[in-house]
């Protein structure tokens, strides 16, 4: 049994903004049932829901500040949670990122600061909690700084760093070095300095003993100028310590036989009730009720990284086919005012909802029989699994997470029955559509169709075998 310190700045259900809360959850709690004595830290923010009790544990002091540190369980575990309790920089309205206005906090750099600081003297057992951890395990640049500052003392625990997105940096200018009084000697061109400014994220990969990503491709990719957002350089500098575990997913949340947000629930010996909630889904959407025209979605934040601009571009050639397409999402404004015009030219075929619906979400997965990904980059992603489970054939595009979880559907693999999905090569629009017409090819072979469906509900997506991965990383550190 390994002792592990979990820091982050979001976990669901306390606090969530988005995929990063999601892991936090899951991984410690599925870590804790195999036995690995996982402790998370987390800001106490003003935002924090939880019905759990909160004590106080001991105070601190960091930059002749006084922090208190709480101590409550990850709901529903036996995890413990401690709060990192300074009022000044997090009882505030606002989420973990941004005020209640909307902006980014003018002071991150000391909020996520100060927290690194914290979780440093937690990790050196000098916390007063009677506890020091063997590993610490950080996640995205908002605890950049612990395996920084954690590499200048002795007897330290090792360090793993995760990234989530290798796009947010947390990169500040120079005299935040001052107002954290940062030893100077990590200030380098090799340390946490990043073109004249403080780099989070950088400090985090430069001192970290190791490095992973949430897919083995995505971790091959931003080794590359294409994907690296300029850290490329370092990061195949220290590909030997670097490495990519795929994400599991919330497999009681997303499970075609029990979900209560869909009409009629079914497994893969029940396929045929799936038509059942295309008919529920038309229906709601206002589209012509039919299941013989096969009905295409996308669940997604508009945005170009999703390769949104790619559908919109080919929509005038995918209305022409007879399909149907569903698209439910919220994101940049134009992205939104181009699609619902279109379904308003096009309301027998197309229908769009802007904005987040989590039980539409369910509804749409349960209906649909293709789902688009086409996305630009995709550290993980999480519909193409979704998909799999609920016997939507995910079609999308060869990058990061998509290329390690669809199988395509080729001879070989319709053959030995792993084929799952249609995965095309390429973020252009051509490759796009013809991947479509691929599609409308397998939809039209009934048979083969439904192997396909039955191989990906089939599939093992759960938490475990990632938390397992994860020992295994921890037991090389
Ligand atoms: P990312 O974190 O880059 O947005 P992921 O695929 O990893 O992409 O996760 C996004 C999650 O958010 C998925 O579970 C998706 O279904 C959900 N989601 C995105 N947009 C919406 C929406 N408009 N309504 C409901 N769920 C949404």
């Amino acid at each position: 049994m390994k002792k592990i310190l979990f820091v982050t700045s979001e976990v669901h259900p306390l606090i969530k903004t988005g995929g990063l809360a999601d892991v936090s959850g899951s991984l410690p709690k599925a870590l804790a049932e195999l036995g690995e004595d996982i402790r998370i830290i987390l800001p106490y923010y003003q935002a924090i829901k939880t019905n759990e009790a909160i004590y106080y544990k001991s105070t601190i002091r960091i930059n002749d500040s006084e922090i208190n540190i709480l101590e409550t369980q990850l709901p529903g575990t036996n995890v413990i949670v401690w709060l990192i309790d300074y009022p000044k920089f997090f009882k505030l309205p606002g989420n973990p990122y941004h005020d209640a206005t909307g902006n980014a906090w003018a002071n991150s750099a000391e909020r996520f600061g100060l927290f690194c600081q914290a979780a440093v003297e937690i990790a050196m057992n000098r916390g007063y909690l009677d506890w020091k951890p063997d590993i610490v395990h950080c996640n995205d640049w908002q605890s950049g700084l612990v395996p920084a500052l954690l590499s200048l003392e002795l007897s330290r625990p090792t360090t793993l760093f995760t990234i989530h997105n290798l796009a947010y940096q947390g990169v500040f200018p120079k005299s935040a070095n001052f107002i954290l009084n940062l030893p100077t000697q990590l200030w380098e061109s090799g340390g946490t300095e990043f073109h004249g400014m403080l780099s989070f994220l950088k400090s985090g990969l430069t001192y970290a003993d190791r490095i992973n990503t949430v897919s083995p491709t995505y971790a091959l990719e931003i080794q590359t100028a294409k994907f690296g957002c300029g850290l490329e350089g370092l990061l195949s500098y220290r590909k030997d310590v670097l490495s990519g575990i795929i994400n599991g997913i919330d497999t009681d949340h997303w499970n075609p036989e029990t979900d209560p947000n869909i009409t009629a629930n079914f497994t893969y010996t029940s396929l045929n009730k799936k038509q059942l909630n295309k008919a529920a889904l038309q229906t709601k959407t206002s589209l012509p009720i039919s299941d013989k025209i096969p009905i295409f979605g996308l669940i997604t934040r508009l945005v170009e990284q999703k390769g949104i601009d790619l559908v919109l571009n080919c929509l005038p050639d995918i209305l022409k086919l007879p399909v149907q397409l569903v698209v439910l999402g919220s994101g940049n404004k134009e992205f939104e005012q181009q699609l619902i015009d279109l379904a308003t030219a096009n309301p027998d075929k197309m229908a769009v909802q802007i904005g987040y619906d989590e039980e539409l979400a369910h509804l749409i997965e349960a209906g649909l029989d293709i789902f688009l990904m086409p996305s630009r980059y995709e550290p993980c992603g999480l519909n193409q699994m979704y998909s799999q489970l609920y016997g939507t054939i995910p079609l999308v595009s060869k990058v990061g997470g998509l290329a390690d979880t669809v199988v395509d559907s080729l001879p070989d693999t319709l053959a030995n029955n792993t084929a799952t999905g249609i995965v095309f090569d390429g973020a252009l629009a051509g490759t796009l559509i013809e991947a479509i017409k691929r599609a409308l090819m397998l939809y039209n072979q009934p048979k083969a169709w439904k192997q396909i469906q039955i191989n990906g509900m089939q599939k093992e997506f759960s938490w475990t075998q990632s938390a397992q991965q994860y020992i295994e990383l921890y037991g090389q550190l």
